[in-house]
């Protein structure tokens, strides 16, 4: 059995904010565990998301940081999948109006895509795969976060289309003005969230794998 104060394990992500939330979270279950991001290791060749799914792209990551770092590696995909426009952006989200990526010019993009869709067609909802790969094999879970799609930007937290989307959870018909994501404090997004959801339930059996 390895030694949980020293068990490492690669969250092929350069972004912190995921790296801290994934490291809380698996420290619930596995005290002392340790996380790293790409830039904590030697630099590798990241593959291209040129997958059609957020799964398969999950997949292509979490494979190439095991590869790369020999450590069991976590790696997630996520975007927008909004109903009107048949799911689309999907796995495109990040680089929905073209390069180089831009959050503004892609909320810009979606607004001006669904100006003449109704209220009640203008569902959406955030996806989330996070693909778990260690030597003794692969794991896959799925999180999603349902809500629709507002007319105008609001809120400064966030990332991405958090402006422009009011969860579920947090809309309430005849109440004015619901939030956007872009308007919870963290903790409140990582509670309802796609991706907290898919790192909660990920977040155990990484324990587990570390463990043996
Ligand atoms: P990534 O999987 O973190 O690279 O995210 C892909 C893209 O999907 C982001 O660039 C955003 O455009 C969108 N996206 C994913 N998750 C969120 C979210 O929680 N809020 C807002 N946009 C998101």
């Amino acid at each position: 059995m390895s030694d949980p104060a020293t068990s490492r394990v690669f969250l092929a992500s350069r972004n912190r904010k995921k790296i801290e939330e994934m490291a809380r979270l698996l420290r619930e279950h596995a005290p002392g565990i340790e996380v790293l991001g790409i830039d904590d290791v030697t630099a590798y060749d990241e593959p291209v998301e040129d997958q059609s799914t957020f799964e398969g792209n999950a997949l292509l990551k979490a494979r190439a940081g095991l590869e790369a770092t020999g450590l069991p590696s976590v790696a997630d995909d996520s975007g927008l999948c909004v109903d009107a426009l048949n799911g689309m952006p999907g796995v495109l989200s990040a680089r929905w109006s073209g390069p180089p990526k831009s959050d503004s010019r892609n909320n810009e993009l979606l607004l001006a895509q669904l100006e003449d869709v109704p209220d009640e067609r203008r569902g959406a909802h955030f996806a989330c795969a996070v693909a778990f790969c260690h030597p003794g094999g692969e794991d896959v879970v799925h999180g999603l976060m349902r809500g629709h799609v507002i007319r105008e930007q609001r809120g400064s937290g966030g990332f991405g289309y958090d402006v422009l989307f009011v969860a579920d959870e947090h809309s309430t018909p005849g109440t004015e003005p619901e939030l956007t994501s872009a308007e919870l404090s963290a903790e409140e997004k990582d509670r309802i969230s796609h991706r907290g959801r898919a790192l909660r339930e990920i977040a155990p059996r990484v324990a587990a794998v570390l463990r043996t």
